[in-house]
Formats: structure tokens, sequence, C-alpha cells
């Protein structure tokens, strides 16, 4: 299960900020209980855009995969796909590459470029969630 709320205007003051977190959490903690389970999974609660990522390896079997460098669908601009090919296991499939963020040379010169930061945790964008497809 995920939760997500936009919009919401949290607590500017960081003690403020994470006693409301930490209440969200106790609520849905308690009510989780109150409807049987008798432990609830793990709740995490951030104040933060987040963004899903697989592990690297062969979904089979643990292994390296090797994975073709991706190309950018032609007519979705935000994704792009690769094959991926598990020579330790013969495991094959396509790698889903989605555009997840940008991140802009802090000091917006190409002289000095040593760091790199999110626009999305800048509040530049906001990203979109979309619901994985069965
Ligand atoms: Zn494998």
């Amino acid at each position: 299960m995920t939760i997500t709320v936009e919009g919401l205007d949290l607590p500017e003051d960081d003690e403020e900020r994470d006693e409301l977190l930490n209440d969200i959490t106790r609520l849905i903690r308690q009510k989780t209980r109150e409807d049987g389970e008798s432990e609830p999974g793990k709740i995490t609660i951030t104040d933060c855009y987040q963004y899903a990522t697989l592990p690297p390896e062969c979904p089979r079997c643990g292994g390296e995969p090797h994975r073709a460098d991706p190309t950018i669908h032609p007519d979705k601009p935000r994704e792009a796909q690769s094959k991926l090919d598990c020579r330790k296991c013969g495991y094959t499939a396509s790698a889903i590459y989605k555009l997840v963020d940008i991140e802009k040379n802090k000091y917006l010169s190409e002289i000095r470029a040593e760091r790199y930061i999110s626009i999305v945790a800048d509040g530049e964008v906001i990203p979109e969630y979309q619901s994985y497809e069965r």
C-alpha cells in the first residue's frame, strides 16, 4: 500500500513537522491493528518526493545481467528501454528506464560543474505518480 498526499502544507518548524508525521504513522499503525493486522507492514513516512528503483541484479538468480545501452522510446520521450540478458541463468527481459529527475549544475556554469542538485528536491518540478500495470 502506498499513500500519497500532495499539496499539504506541513509545519515549517522541524520539530512540529516530525511530530505531525509521527502522529500520522501512529494513526496508520493503530488503524491497521484495529482491522485485524497483528503487526502492520513497514511504515515509511517522509516529507519529500520519492521515486521507485529496482536492484540491478538478475531477478531470477541474483547474477549480474548484461544490459544494452538504453534507447529512448520514439513515442514516449520520458522512457528508454534496453535488453536485459543474464548469461548465468538465461533470464531475458526488457529493462525500462523512466525520467525521474534532472540534476542541474548548482553553479549554473560549465566551468564549475562539480556539484549537481535535483530539480525535484529543489521544488522546480513536481513529479507525477503512476501505478505499475499488470
Ligand atoms: Zn540470472
